[in-house]
Order: C-alpha cells, then sequence, then structure tokens
C-alpha cells in the first residue's frame, strides 16, 4: 500500500480537490454508467478528500440503488469523483483517477468490478 498526494480536477477547473490516494489499487467498472464514462477510480476515507473548490459548480446524479451521489460539473459534464458509503458504513469518496493531475490512469494495474452484474 503506497498513499501519495494527488490533485486533480474537472476539465474547465471550476470543480478541483486535494486527495490521498492509493493508485495500486483502482477499479474499473462495467455498470450501466462506468462503462460509459470509462471511469478509473481510486476509492478513499471521506477524511483523506478536500473539494479545494467548486461546490456550487457540482451537480448530483443517483441511479439504480441511489446509494453512490455522482458529481458532476455543470459546466463541462466531467465526473471528477462521488461520494459514498463503505460496507463498514463510512463515508468514502470515489475518485475518478482520469481527473488526477500527472498520472497516466491506463498505466494502472487496476482491478476489473463486474458492476453490471449486480
Ligand atoms: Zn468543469
Amino acid at each position: 500500500m503506497s498513499e501519495a498526494s494527488y490533485h486533480g480536477s474537472c476539465q474547465c477547473q471550476a470543480v478541483s480537490f486535494d486527495a490521498t490516494l492509493d493508485l495500486d489499487h483502482t477499479v474499473t467498472c462495467n455498470c450501466s454508467r462506468c462503462q460509459k464514462l470509462g471511469s478509473v477510480l481510486s476509492f478513499t476515507p471521506a477524511g483523506k478528500f478536500r473539494l479545494e473548490k467548486g461546490a456550487e459548480a457540482l451537480t448530483e446524479y443517483r441511479f439504480n440503488t441511489k446509494k453512490i451521489a455522482h458529481q458532476f460539473c455543470k459546466i463541462c459534464g466531467i465526473e471528477p469523483f462521488a461520494y459514498g458509503v463503505g460496507p463498514d458504513g463510512a463515508a468514502v469518496v470515489a475518485v475518478n483517477v482520469n481527473c488526477l493531475d500527472g498520472v497516466e490512469p491506463r498505466a494502472l494495474k487496476s482491478t476489473h468490478y463486474d458492476g453490471r452484474s449486480l
């Protein structure tokens, strides 16, 4: 486990954030949303995530079980992260690794998650 600090943003920079993430453990998913977005996700405790700016630019979207609050920028349409709850009930943030500065998401060895079958 190797955690490091990252900065990320949506495309238009209206939304930006800092997060401590372990990019040795990322997830891709084939659910009806992740597949279309091409998301590469890194889950981290809510305490290791800080929204730097852009709360007013974020729009929330929920689907299926409605448990995950997908956040996307209403200006440029990019989803930089989502709020959720982990198996132990603790608040987590699913950061879209595609939105991080200086990271090549497709070079990561992500675990594929079969969200479509749930
Ligand atoms: Zn934006």
